[in-house]
C-alpha cells in the first residue's frame, strides 16, 4: 500500500527534529569546551599578572625589591590577594583545584580539593 503523503511528510519532518536535536546537543558540549577554556586562560591570565606584580614592583623595583623579588613582607599580601582571585572564581562555580582546574563546578556542590586549596591558602602564620 503506497504511503499517505501525509506519513512522509511527518517522517521527514521527525528525521530534522531528530538532526536539529543533536545539533544543539553538539553546540551545547561545544559552549562546554569553550567556557573551560575560557575559564581556564583567565586563571592563567590572573596568575600571569600576578607574576609579574610580584616580579617588577606594582610601581617599579625597590632597591631592595631588585635583590629579593620575593621579599617576605610583601609575600603574605600576595598570597591573600591570590587567595582571594581563587575564591572569587570558586564562588563563580569554577574549580581551582588540580583534579578539576577550570571546570565548571555545581554551585550547590562543595568539592574538598578546592576547599583544601582555599583553606590552605587562608592559614597565614
Ligand atoms: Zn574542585
Amino acid at each position: 500500500m503506497a504511503e499517505m503523503p501525509v506519513e512522509r511528510l511527518i517522517r521527514q519532518i521527525e528525521a530534522e527534529m531528530d538532526q536539529l536535536n543533536q545539533s544543539v546537543r553538539q553546540l551545547k558540549d561545544q559552549v562546554e569546551t569553550l567556557t573551560q577554556e575560557n575559564n581556564r586562560l583567565r586563571m592563567q591570565q590572573y596568575e600571569a599578572i600576578e607574576t609579574i606584580t610580584l616580579t617588577e614592583g606594582p610601581i617599579g623595583p625597590t632597591d631592595s625589591q631588585a635583590r629579593n623579588p620575593f621579599p617576605s613582607n610583601a609575600s603574605s599580601t600576595e598570597e591573600l590577594k591570590g587567595k582571594a582571585r581563587l575564591q572569587s572564581f570558586y564562588d563563580e562555580g569554577i574549580h581551582v583545584c588540580h583534579p578539576y582546574f577550570g571546570t565548571k563546578r555545581d554551585p550547590h556542590e562543595a568539592c574538598i580539593f578546592c576547599q583544601d586549596i582555599l583553606d590552605s591558602l587562608g592559614e597565614s602564620s
